[in-house]
């Protein structure tokens, strides 16, 4: 398998309005002929420019239509033939991305990459010959490192990154959307930016801040002359990312600051993983870092052809971020991607629809066949069915692998059936009334006398009822012959009417071959396919020139010395010129580095205070916590909380309350409410409730006022009243007996028990409680 580096253009956009008019000056140049860009640094005039060398170079006067021809197409046509391919945008805010990856749809040669590419797609699968395409597409977006689906039916909702060993990584649950034309591959861009726009305006934020992603995904089915068909499957992503700049420049602060911390947390995760990718010597990517980088996993040194449009400005005031683009665009070339068609691919939805269509085609002929058949000869079919021809047995076979479908039918099939049994109901109790009237006539004639049966009638009438019961069971024969073709004629019926819609619905969704006969649009085709080719060996050779020219200085055979010193010193000038700039780029590097780090330190040190703030104002809270909550340990929480990679949260344990239950001191009907809260499961008895709990039971015991009670007063007011009124024995309540005064004086209630044995709830015998009782009646009536 054969590997290729990502390709790398630079385009740089004209000045705008506000430049203009802040009078800020051109700092890009660039030479087309090479694919070089030059970068002077402003106020360093004695300085040599920066040069980079790329595959493509695109100036301010260059149009989209020209980049893509000569770079964008060919990897858009491999997507048609197979190959996973990728386009992304890089650059500062407003250095033109989207105006490359969407574009202006004046002047035409504006239009962009995305549009651009839909056409491509939709004219490759019109030309080409015995090929079915099934292409669907889907749009996210990723903002603070959430994804969102554009296309779905709720845009705020967060998805989540899952790996699979053979689809790689994927967003679950996204959206997937069947296209048949370029007209709906535009209505669904269109949809899905204009949920982004939703999205900017309730979270005022722009475009700047996400990156988005729009993903066609083709599956293509390719017909041999053999009448083989061969699958294989292809992706293109358009990618638009976040601008670039550094978030100490933007002067960003709280939730801003937030997501610019976000978008650069992914940005420079991409970065990594180009920089370890390019290093040769890491074996381990970073792809886990962000988001961003897990979708285009496969986009950075994977199985995908990848095209990344370096965006710049050409302003002075934008030189370091123009600077930092190129740079970045300069690492992403080194990157060896190992592109191959995807063949065969397991979970092809294509595969699916390809072998339904078949079937459904093959049954609606054979029931088409069945219904022709049976409507014109109904009979001799129903005759000859029970020999059942091979043909009849591969309807059956293919029958059986549509009993699924035919579950539909099922309901009316038996409604069919109910009336098949009730008519067979019918012609049994028929058939048995009429044998019964045979058998009565038979008797009534046997007792009329033998006379008749001597003169040989009964004979003769024994003779007349075979033909009868043949008759009745060629009449029965009939009528299941009769009900079995009507239910089997229903049922194709049914079938026909039913999958026909289905097939078209199969046969529409998939598209291909429609211009294949158009010859002008084919060699339209042909030709643009072959500009790519031409400007590749074009580029190849203005780069091969370049280092030519100094091979050719150093073994040129020279007509005299002066000559070759002349050409020699020619070219150790620009050798250390060139020396000079690398010189030069050392420092600007390390210059840079030191901001990157001061911008990473800054991160850091607000990330530290941010955790120092929660750490203090959790320290404060746990104490507050109940002891029986495992929340109250923060130790253990820690150690129990897991990070959950694909959805990048922490898990933490459920609440719990781990309660021992002892003896309760308290009323019975308090002490088993609590324990059943507690049993239960009740993550919380909120603490206020116990305490009001209590509060309550101490109004209604109104312990001040039975404290100290005034018994001897009771026991005299007691007397008189047992001497007033009858004393009653209420039931017994949980096997303790109370007694209680009744009469019209408010007395409080004699307790029958000891208050000590009460709160051990301890069960007391009836025998006692009487003798008790019988005591206390004594001690009463002595006093
Ligand atoms: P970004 O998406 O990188 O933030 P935009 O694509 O929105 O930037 O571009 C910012 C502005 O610059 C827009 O008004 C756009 O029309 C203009 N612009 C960008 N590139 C070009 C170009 N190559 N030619 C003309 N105008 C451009
Ligand atoms: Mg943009």
């Amino acid at each position: 398998m054969g590997s290729e580096s990502v390709k790398v253009v630079v385009r740089c956009r004209p000045l705008n309005e506000r430049e203009k008019a802040l009078c800020s000056k051109m700092v890009m140049f660039m030479d087309l002929h090479r694919c070089q860009c030059f970068i002077e640094k402003p106020g360093a005039a004695d300085e040599p420019p920066k040069q980079f060398t790329f595959d493509g170079t695109y100036f301010i006067d260059q149009t989209t239509e020209q980049m893509y021809n000569e770079i964008a197409y060919p990897l858009v046509e491999g997507v048609t033939e197979g190959y996973n391919g990728t386009i992304f945008a890089y650059g500062q805010t407003g250095s033109g991305k989207s105006f490359t990856m969407q574009g202006v749809s004046e002047p035409a040669a504006q239009r962009g990459v995305i549009p651009r590419a839909f056409e491509h797609i939709f004219e490759s699968i019109q030309c080409a010959e015995n090929t079915k395409f099934l292409v669907r597409a889907s749009y996210l977006e990723i903002y603070n490192e959430e994804i969102r689906d554009l296309l779905g039916s709720d845009t705020k909702q967060r998805l989540e990154l899952k790996e699979h060993p053979e689809r790689g990584v994927y967003v679950r649950d996204l959206s997937m959307h069947t296209v048949h034309s370029v007209g709906e591959c535009e209505r669904i861009i269109e949809q899905g930016w204009k949920n982004r726009a939703v999205g900017y305006t309730l979270m005022n934020k722009d475009s700047s801040r996400s990156h988005s992603i729009f993903s066609i995904h083709l599956e293509i089915c390719s017909t041999d002359a053999a009448g083989q068909d061969h699958l294989r499957a292809g992706k293109l992503n358009l990618v638009d990312l976040a601008g670039s700049e550094r978030q100490s420049k933007t002067g960003a602060t709280g939730e801003r600051l937030r997501e610019a911390t976000k978008i650069n947390l992914s940005l420079s995760a991409l970065g990594n993983v180009i920089s370890a990718l390019v290093d040769g010597r890491s074996k381990y990517i970073p792809y886990r870092d962000s988001k961003l980088t897990r979708l285009l996993q496969d986009s950075l040194g994977g199985n995908t052809r990848t095209l990344m449009i370096a965006c710049l400005s050409p302003a002075d005031n934008n030189y370091e971020e123009s600077l930092s683009t190129l740079r970045y665009a300069n690492r992403a070339k080194s990157i060896q991607n190992r592109p191959r068609i995807n063949e065969d691919p397991k979970d092809a939805l294509l595969r699916e629809y390809q072998e339904e269509i078949k079937k459904l085609r093959a049954l609606v002929s054979g029931q088409l066949a069945l219904l022709a058949g049976q409507l014109f000869e109904a009979s001799p079919a129903v005759l000859s069915r029970p020999q059942s021809s091979t043909t009849e047995a591969e309807k059956d076979k293919i029958k059986e692998e549509y009993e699924e479908r035919l579950a539909k039918l099922q309901a009316e099939y038996n409604a069919e059936q109910e009336s098949k049994a009730k008519l067979q109901e019918d012609i049994a109790a028929l058939c048995s009334s009429y044998e019964s009237k045979l058998s009565n006539l038979e008797k009534a004639r046997t007792s009329r006398g033998s006379s008749v049966l001597k003169n040989g009638y009964g004979k003769s009438s024994v003779h007349n009822k075979e033909p009868c019961k043949l008759l009745i069971n060629w009449f029965r024969c009939l009528s299941f012959a009769c009900c079995y073709v009507l239910c089997d004629l229903y049922a194709a019926f049914l079938f026909i009417h039913l999958s026909i819609p289905r097939l078209q619905q199969l046969e529409q969704e998939v598209v291909g071959g429609e211009q294949a006969r158009n010859k002008e649009l084919q060699q339209r085709h042909w030709q643009r396919k072959n500009l790519a080719d031409q400007r590749k060996v074009h580029l190849i050779r203005a780069l091969s020139e370049n280092s030519e020219e100094s091979e050719n200085v150093l073994l040129n055979v020279y007509n005299s010395i002066q000559e070759e010193v002349h050409a020699k010193s020619q070219l150790l000038v620009k050798v250390q010129g060139k020396l000079k700039a690398a010189k030069l780029e050392i420092r600007d590097l390390q210059a840079e580095f030191e901001v990157e780090r001061n911008d990473y330190l800054a991160t850091i040190r607000r990330l530290e205070r941010e955790g120092q703030l929660l750490h203090s104002l959790l320290e404060r809270m746990v104490p507050l916590v109940r002891r029986d909550c495992n929340y109250s340990n923060l130790d253990r929480l820690k150690k129990e909380a897991v990070w959950d990679e694909d959805s990048a949260t922490w898990r933490l344990p459920d609440v719990m309350v781990q309660k021992t239950t002892l003896p309760s001191a308290v009323a019975p009907r308090l002490a088993t409410r609590r324990a059943s809260a507690a049993d239960a499961g009740e993550p919380f008895i909120v603490e206020g409730d116990r305490y009001k709990e209590m509060l309550d039971r101490s109004d209604s015991e109104n312990i001040a006022s039975s404290y100290f009670k005034p018994k001897r007063a009771n026991q005299l007011l007691g007397r008189e009243a047992t001497k007033g009124h009858a004393i009653h024995s209420p039931p017994l309540v949980n096997g303790a007996a109370h007694l209680t005064v009744s009469g019209p004086t408010m007395n409080p209630p004699i307790s029958s028990r000891p208050f000590r044995l009460e709160s051990l709830d301890v069960p007391v015998s009836n025998g006692k409680v009487k003798r008790k009782k019988s005591k206390s009646q004594i001690h009463n009536e002595a006093i």
